[in-house]
């Protein structure tokens, strides 16, 4: 039986997505071979890459505006490196809404001075910090836009007059938003994209060539955009599924149509927890609330084996908070569909009739 799958990441694949790879692995498009055998020099790969590489800048209206879109090694953590190495000249500005914001703080300050503008680590970070200052003299200003941890989420972005990064990972393609009001996102696709192994950039070339740093030429974006994503073997798998799944995306009316069947998921769930006396929700200030990771707990903990019990009885899979957090956490991105945010719902509420 498959599971209802609410992990946070690697996460749920659309189902057309994991058959259309399925027979690929057998033969890929009648050629005799599987893809996990082709090279990826292969006409019939760079066709792949290109059509990815494509479908990543149509579907967040990026495409004829400078931007170009590359299919990296290394997770979003390499970007946490990569983009301070790239683009911080002196300081650069970041915003700490959590765990892996933290990370990129990290890595960016072994290549300048990096100013915490805002944080919401006073209170476990369980809101987006809205009211702050952004000084100037800044090489860039980073954000999460969604905080696959804390399920908090970004629902407007602080206006900047420095070029804007973010790290989209949990939510990228998960809504319309001005994707342009961005310099640089970077996103790892195995929450909304494709399995692991593969991550998405895309940057707007005018924003590369500031710093004086030599750049060893793996680090540098630059080399990636002229070896066309193919500087060495991408991912081709990885790539490939994530093709599949931006194809999905495009063929369901694209990210406003995508958006629009999150928030009923989203709406559904928070209203269930809302209204249900056993639960949680982690997040109180309900417009940083995340449409992807819905964080929630139990009021009660002597109701966790009777609960926990359910939850396996429905065949839902991958629900619990992440280690440092605890309690619950339903990943609900893209692939997921609304009965199995209903079939959840309907657990709590099985809970409920029984206690
Ligand atoms: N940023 C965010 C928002 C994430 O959710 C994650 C992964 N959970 C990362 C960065 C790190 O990604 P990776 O494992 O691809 O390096």
């Amino acid at each position: 039986m498959k599971k209802h799958n609410f992990s946070a990441g690697p996460g749920i694949l659309p189902r057309e997505v994991i058959e259309q790879a399925s027979v690929a692995v057998q033969n890929y498009n009648n050629t005799g071979l599987s893809i996990l055998e082709i090279s990826h020099r292969s006409k019939e790969f760079v066709a792949v890459m290109e059509q990815a590489r494509q479908l990543a800048l149509e579907l967040t209206g990026l495409e004829g505006k400078g931007y170009r879109a590359l299919f990296m090694h290394g997770g979003a953590s390499l970007q946490f490196v990569m983009v301070a190495q790239n683009l911080l000249e002196r300081k650069a500005a970041y915003i700490n809404t959590g765990t892996w914001a933290s990370k990129a703080i990290q890595e960016a300050r072994f290549f300048g001075e990096v100013l915490e503008v805002a944080s919401s680590k006073d209170q476990d970070f369980t809101y987006i910090p809205k009211e702050f200052e952004i000084p100037t003299g800044i090489s860039y200003l980073h954000c999460t836009s969604n905080n696959t941890i804390y399920g908090t989420q970004f629902k407007k972005f602080p206006e900047s007059s420095a070029p804007l990064v973010c790290d989209m990972s949990s939510d990228i393609f998960s809504r319309d938003i001005d994707y342009s009001q961005f310099d640089l996102i970077y996103a790892g696709a195995q929450k909304n994209m494709g399995p692991a192994g593969t991550t998405l950039v895309l940057v707007k070339e005018s924003v590369l060539g500031k710093v004086s740093r030599a750049i060893p030429n793996y680090m540098n974006y630059r080399q990636h955009i002229e070896k066309e994503s193919m500087f060495n073997t991408p991912s081709v798998f990885a790539v490939y599924c994530s093709m599949l799944t931006l194809e999905w995306i495009k063929a369901r009316g694209g990210v406003s149509e995508i958006e629009k069947e999150n928030s009923k998921k989203a709406s559904l769930l928070y209203k269930a927890i809302d209204s249900n006396n056993l639960f949680v929700s982690n997040i109180t200030n309900i417009e940083d609330r995340s449409m992807m990771n819905v964080t929630f707990r139990l009021q009660d903990d002597s109701h966790k084996e009777m609960f926990e019990k359910l939850v396996a009885q429905a065949g839902i899979n991958g629900l619990n908070g992440h280690r440092s957090v605890g309690g619950y956490r339903a990943s609900i991105y893209n692939a997921l569909p609304f009965e199995s945010v209903q079939l959840l719902v309907d657990t709590m509420q099985q809970l409920k009739n029984k206690v």
